[in-house]
């Protein structure tokens, strides 16, 4: 302690003769100042004992909020890698990137007293199908969704819910766009992932998911500049601020597939000039590009490939084998069946889907890992199911196939099993139900029918 603040404290102590000398205590107090003013941290120990309290507290609530090994905050992510990357044993998983700890992130036991902190996630196609529920289930966990969507095949009505929520943001804006925001992670979803419309503009589908450039020539403008700007851009959006990215890709980067059930190691079977590769390829190099921003410039990526996924909210008509064969149903038209039927699909709840790309995002692997349920059916028995499900008398009706239309599809998700802990949960005859009273409240407003959840 300076000698002017303890004169300031102790004016007594400068000016000994103004007082009684006879005053014992007047004696005591000079004499203390005196013997502290030569011994500070006795002072500061007999004298100051709250504020060293306060100070103590302070020093270590600091220490425990910055210190990795202690941090609350399980998602705040240290880029940096310590180590190069990890490839597990080929004979197991030959391209599935590994890190078990080379990527350190604030992950530890949380402090007494001290809740998890929120992130500041933004999901791009937030306002379609599958990134409505995602939105649904990170602000039920207490997150900040920040939601990018120029609803080219999204709906407001999907996240309707959530306007007025102050933890919740709606940009309309195309991934195709650059774009500047301060978050801790990215699921980049935008994206026309129905056959319908990736194939109303294929040019913008692949570039949405390729290069900035090639936005200026006015045709190429849907699936094609979707997939590679919009990917590029949200790759630049994670380096620059350090976010973590999940790109959702697709079953459709198998193509037509030689192998089944498909593995993550399996390179594909696709058709690089045919009606559907905008968005298969489109895919692929968003793939790609996610593993070069990873290897080069150490974003933390992971990868998703998803398999046909359904359930309520998604868009009436898009093409897709469920929604289309639900909507007919209800409509009492018959059920378009593509080709002989016999080929095979695996049929995922969308509440297995969200919870795979949250486990997959929090999880230490990048990827890619197939999300999709195992059970197969072919589109006469998932014809079957619908009927059962909605009308029996549904009749159903052959029309010729459509081209590169995939013989097979069934995803092996023995890795997404060890790794990440997950599998589905909701049959098809379990979710099904759920889509359709859904879909039969949007079709004909109806109240909603709870009697299927019975
Ligand atoms: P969806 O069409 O319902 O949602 C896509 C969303 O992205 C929509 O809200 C749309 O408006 C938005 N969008 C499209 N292009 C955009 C752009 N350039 N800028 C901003 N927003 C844009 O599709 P979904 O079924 O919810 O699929 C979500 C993601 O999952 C897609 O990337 C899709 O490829 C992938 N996926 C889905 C399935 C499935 O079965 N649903 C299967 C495999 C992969």
């Amino acid at each position: 302690m300076s000698s002017s603040e303890l004169k300031r404290r102790f004016p007594e102590a400068q000016y000994p003769n103004t007082y009684d000398d006879s005053s014992s205590s007047s004696k005591r107090m000079a004499a203390r100042a005196t013997s502290s003013s030569t011994n500070p941290i006795r002072y500061i120990l007999s004298e100051q004992r709250l504020h060293c309290m306060l100070l103590g507290i302070v020093i270590s609530t600091i220490f425990f909020l910055l210190s990795p090994q202690y941090s609350s905050h399980g998602h705040q992510i240290v880029t940096t890698l310590t180590k190069p990357m990890k490839i597990m044993p080929r004979t197991l998983d030959q391209q599935i990137v590994h890190y078990p700890s080379q990527i350190h992130h604030r992950v530890g036991r949380i402090p007494l007293g001290l809740k998890r902190k929120g992130l500041r996630i933004v999901v791009t196609g937030g306002a379609g199908f599958v990134g409505s529920h995602l939105v649904d289930r990170l602000i039920a966990r207490g997150d900040s969704v920040i939601v990018i969507d120029n609803f080219f095949t999204g709906r407001k009505e999907n996240l309707v819910h959530h306007f007025g929520n102050p933890r919740f943001e709606l940009i309309r804006h195309d991934v195709v766009e650059p774009i500047l925001l301060e978050v801790d992670q990215i699921y980049h979803l935008a994206c026309p992932a129905s056959p319908v419309h990736y194939k109303f503009n294929p040019v913008k589908t692949i570039i949405s998911f390729i290069s900035l450039s090639l936005s200026r020539l006015n045709f190429m403008k849907t699936v094609m500049r979707t997939n590679v700007a919009g990917t590029l851009n949200m790759l630049g959006l994670a380096k620059r601020v350090g976010a973590r990215f999940l790109l959702t890709s697709t079953s459709e980067v198998y193509g037509d597939p030689l192998q089944h059930p498909q593995k993550e190691t399996y390179w594909g079977n696709v058709n690089p000039i045919g009606v559907r590769s905008c968005y298969d390829e489109g895919k692929r190099v968003a793939e790609t590009l996610s593993m070069d921003y990873h290897r080069g410039a150490g974003i933390e990526v992971r990868i998703a490939r998803i398999f046909n996924t359904y359930g309520p909210r998604m868009c009436i008509d898009d093409g897709r084998v469920v929604s289309n064969f639900v909507a007919q149903a209800l409509r009492k038209e018959p059920l378009t069946v593509y080709g002989d039927g016999k080929q095979t699909r695996s049929f995922q709840y969308v509440s297995d889907l969200v919870e795979g790309l949250m486990r997959l995002m929090e999880g230490d692997h990048v990827g890619p890992f197939n999300l999709g349920n195992p059970g197969e059916f072919t589109m006469l028995e998932l014809a079957n199911v619908v009927q059962e499900t909605i009308d029996p008398n549904a009749k159903i009706e052959f029309r010729p196939n459509t081209e590169d239309d995939p013989h097979k599809r069934k995803p092996d998700i023995s890795r997404a099993k060890e790794l990440l802990g997950w599998e589905p949960t909701v049959s098809l005859r379990k979710g099904l139900p759920l889509m359709v009273d859904d879909f039969r409240q949007r079709i004909f407003g109806e109240q909603k029918d709870t009697s299927f959840l019975e």
